[in-house]
């Protein structure tokens, strides 16, 4: 670059403080990129690169956006993982000398609140990470609704399953942390979240006490917590440096008691299809798909925490299922509740854009709409029995005072805009009515100027008009000029006519526009003064978000209940698991040709804990597995269970491994992944776990698979001893569950009639030692040949008990050769001949319906 203009000194001082970010330099009307900056962005951004400094040797790279659509490009670069700076003008471009230019807010992927980037039923977590040897403080916040959580504990384990739960959009750690090799790398391979560094050398504990104007951190409950402190002084941080202001809603840290929540890992949460399913995108045919019948954001939201955080007291889950079936049995209160929270606005996003420079009139309205339904939903909930939900209740604050100050001030569809006036209501403010007052008399005068020129004039057509060049003027036609009087002013010439003015309307225009331009700024001001007096309230208002969402929650599981028929669980403190007709939560919205066939589930300590399930592939042991598991999540979410009747102890964890599902994208083979997660189970699992197993061994060869999965059975037999479902097709096994005392086998049922086999999806006691996986390649379409082969090949194992596959006789002219009768059949002949480089696809069909009949 030739030499630095005083300009682009500035850019560099600044860039140079921001170093992890895009620079976004306010120029005029638009926000400019310079440098590596601007080769990167205008990549992402598929905008134009140009170029400063063109004559010189080496041009700066340089592209820019309009400041008035930057968010659109903002919410582009921190979805691609980047943080932008916003570098504003302080000063008046018009002035002589250099505009002061300052950064306002760091924009970053975990503290954006672009609307473009937040999903409405999914919270946006950014975490700040403090690791010290084998412990993790922890904290997280959202940016967008204000919470804000701290925890700790051991292991690595336990960080992994926070992560999952939390799916952080960013995490933070000190400079020295973040230099750190090691750990950057054991967290990529937790996650795919950008990183980021913060300068972190203070006192935890003062800048909290200080922020959060607390003395001590006892309030909190995380005085005796000292890696959580030193997460959240990390987090605070990094917030403090990147929002500059805006935070008023983060009010205070709650402390997360991950112990009070059972841990799920990524296989169980994956293969038991929470949250996405195992094919595909979409949330379709998830377990949170079916249960989701909330009717709020906020409820959206907190159904995804509680499906990702079962609970594990006894108590705790009580009191949802009680409020659940009080809700179900009572159609009165749940109709009530159901439309108190109909059409509710998203009170915790509300209070962050408000507490945010971004909150306009209309959240300010939408939050005095939604505190407006609380009396309502209080009332209705006056009838509740189930002891949450007065208490609920009990928490719901009307802030009636805050509701009338806001519907006395602000107009019912106020503006988006904040300076251009029309927010505040008549009658509010005495100062404004007067403006108002003024405006309106000037502007009838003006009118009446208008009568009196044409009276005076005789020009029927003059007008008065205005606009924002000239102000207000009279308007005549060409054909008039030569009426005009001579006091008018000339101000303009037209195609048609000429604008004139005159001393009068200029006196009426100041009186106007003054009037105008003051009442913009009260109106402002007195938004702001609103928005002050919200604030103050903000304590209140989240607690009023949080007791509506779990309120949503509650009513949706009712809901759910209702239309799917599921029973409230019965949770005994005996060591039992007993499942009477229970079913498959999504499969059963799914299988449209044939009614779900429900199947029992029975374990019992000392007698009944491991299940050997043997039956043909496609018979139903996955989705049984699955479904037993599910069964118990749901229960200990809260939520009612599709069964007949289920009776149940509080599981410490579920564990699962379903299926051989490649993961390729780790570069690991299917069978490496299937004994990592079956490592995982043995490791942890404990006698109160429930453990579903399909199909271990399957990747690899018959007699290591077998090998395996026997001695896998006998542990979870001998030493481990939590119910397990184990699901195989090594017959082998089925004499094994005989001999063990513990164990069970049971089978899918199938019917064999003389053409075909019928899967009955139908569960009993027994072992069942026939595959049927021939019946199943015939119903795939395998052709006839291959399968009559197929039969005779199994045929001589079975019979002979062949164990050397080379030792099959070879019967090579079934297998590979075809009929020679078909060769000469008309529709083959018909199909040799097509052109197929010719055809249209109409005539493809036809060709194709031709063939049919052939
Ligand atoms: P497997 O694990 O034995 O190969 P799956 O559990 O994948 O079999 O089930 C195969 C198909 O059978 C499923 O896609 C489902 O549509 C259907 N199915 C499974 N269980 C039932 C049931 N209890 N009632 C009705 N249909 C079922």
């Amino acid at each position: 670059m030739s030499e630095a203009t005083p300009m682009m000194q500035q850019y560099q001082a600044i860039k140079a403080q921001y170093p992890g970010a895009i620079l976004f330099f306010r120029l005029g009307d638009f926000y400019e990129m310079f440098g590596s900056d601007a080769l990167e962005a205008s990549k992402i951004l598929e905008i134009t690169l140009t170029s400063r400094d063109k004559k010189s040797e080496n041009p700066l790279p340089m592209c820019g956006v309009p400041y008035h659509s930057a968010e659109n490009y903002i919410a582009r670069l921190t979805k691609a993982g980047k943080k932008v700076a916003i570098c504003e003008q302080m000063t008046d471009p018009s002035l002589p000398g250099i505009v002061d230019r300052k950064v306002i807010r760091v924009i970053t992927p975990g503290t954006t609140t672009s609307e473009q980037v937040l999903e409405n039923k999914r919270s946006r977590f950014i975490c700040a990470l403090f690791p010290k040897k084998d412990y993790f403080g922890l904290a997280f916040a959202d940016l967008s609704t204000g919470e804000f959580y701290a925890a700790e504990f051991q292991g690595e384990e336990a960080l992994r399953t926070e992560f999952l739960r939390l799916q952080p959009a960013e995490i933070v750690l000190r400079r020295e942390d973040y230099e750190d090799p090691v750990l950057r790398a054991a967290l990529a391979e937790l996650g795919e979240a950008p990183i980021s560094s913060c300068n972190f050398y203070e006192e935890a504990h003062i800048l909290l006490t200080r922020s959060f104007k607390i003395t001590t951190l006892e309030l909190f409950g995380i005085a005796n917590l000292p890696f959580a402190i030193q997460a959240s002084g990390i987090l605070l941080r990094y917030l403090i440096d990147t929002q500059k202001e805006g935070l008023s809603h983060i009010d205070r840290i709650q402390a997360y008691h991950r112990e009070s929540f059972m841990p799920l890992d990524e296989a169980t949460i994956r293969n038991l299809e929470l949250f996405s399913p195992l094919r595909g995108e979409h949330e379709e045919g998830t377990l949170l798909s079916v249960l989701d019948q909330t009717q709020t954001s906020m409820g959206g939201r907190l159904l995804r925490q509680w499906i990702a955080r079962p609970l594990l007291k006894k108590e705790a889950i009580e009191e949802r299922l009680g409020s659940v079936e009080n809700l179900v049995k009572d159609e009165e209160l749940r109709a009530g509740l159901e439309d108190g929270i109909e059409g509710l606005g998203d009170l915790e996003r509300l209070t962050g854009r408000l507490s945010g420079a971004t909150g306009n009139a209309r959240d300010l309205g939408g939050l005095a709409q939604a505190l407006g339904r609380i009396p309502k939903i209080q009332a209705v909930l006056g009838g509740a029995q189930a002891p949450l939900l007065a208490e609920l209740r009990g928490k719901l604050k009307p802030l009636d005072e805050l509701v009338a100050l806001i519907q006395s001030a602000i107009v019912d569809t106020p503006p988006l805009r904040l300076t251009e006036g029309g927010i505040i209501k008549t009658g509010f403010h005495p100062g404004l009515d007067e403006l108002h007052g003024l405006m309106k008399d000037a502007r009838s005068a003006l009118r009446r100027i208008e009568q009196e020129e044409i009276a005076a004039t005789g020009i029927s057509t003059l007008k008065v008009s205005f606009n924002r060049v000239f102000g207000y003027y009279i308007e005549i036609s060409r054909g008039k000029l030569d009426q005009v009087p001579p006091h008018y002013i000339r101000k303009q010439t037209l195609v048609n006519g000429e604008r004139f003015i005159t001393p009068e309307l200029k006196e009426y225009e100041e009186k106007v526009l003054t009037a105008e331009e003051r009442s913009k700024a009260l109106e402002h001001e007195l938004f702001l003064n609103l928005r002050e007096e919200a604030l103050k309230n903000i304590h209140a208002i989240k607690e009023n978000a949080a007791v509506l969402a779990e309120l949503d929650v509650l009513l949706s599981f009712a809901k759910g209940a209702r239309h799917s028929r599921y029973c409230r669980p019965e949770l005994v403190r005996e060591p039992v698991l007993e499942i009477k007709k229970g079913r498959h939560p999504v499969v059963e919205k799914q299988s449209f040709e044939q009614a779900f066939t429900p199947n029992d589930a029975i374990f019992k300590a000392d007698e009944d804990e491991i299940h050997l399930i043997t039956g043909p592939n496609m018979s139903g042991k996955s989705t049984y597995l699955r479904q037993v598991a599910l069964i118990v999540l749901m229960a200990q979410i809260g939520s009612f269970v599709p069964a007949e009747s289920v009776r149940m102890r509080v599981f410490d964890r579920i564990f699962t491994r379903v299926g051989a599902n490649d993961n390729l994208m780790r570069g690991q083979s299917t069978f490496m992944v299937e004994m990592q997660e079956s490592a995982t189970i043995l490791r942890s699992a404990t006698p109160k776990s429930l453990i579903i197993l399909d199909e271990v061994g399957r990747g690899t060869s018959t007699f290591d698979g077998l090998s395996l999965a026997w001695a896998i059975f006998e542990h979870l037999h001998e030493s481990i001893r939590g119910f397990t479902l184990f699901a195989t097709h090594y017959h082998e096994l089925i004499k094994l569950a005989e001999e063990l005392p513990r164990a069970q086998n049971h089978c899918v049922l199938v019917q064999e009639t003389e053409k075909e086999v019928l899967f009955l999806h139908q569960i009993k006691a027994g072992g069942i030692d026939k595959s049927y996986g021939i019946e199943v390649a015939r119903l795939a379409g395998l052709p006839s040949p291959i399968l009559d082969r197929a039969k005779d090949l199994l045929h001589t194992l079975e019979n002979e008990k062949i164990q050397d596959p080379h030792k099959i006789p070879i019967n090579q002219p079934t297998l590979f050769v075809r009929d020679p009768g078909t060769l000469t059949h008309p529709a083959l002949e018909r199909l040799k001949n097509l052109n197929l480089n010719q055809m249209t696809p109409l005539e493809a069909l036809n060709a194709l319906n031709e063939l049919k009949k052939i």
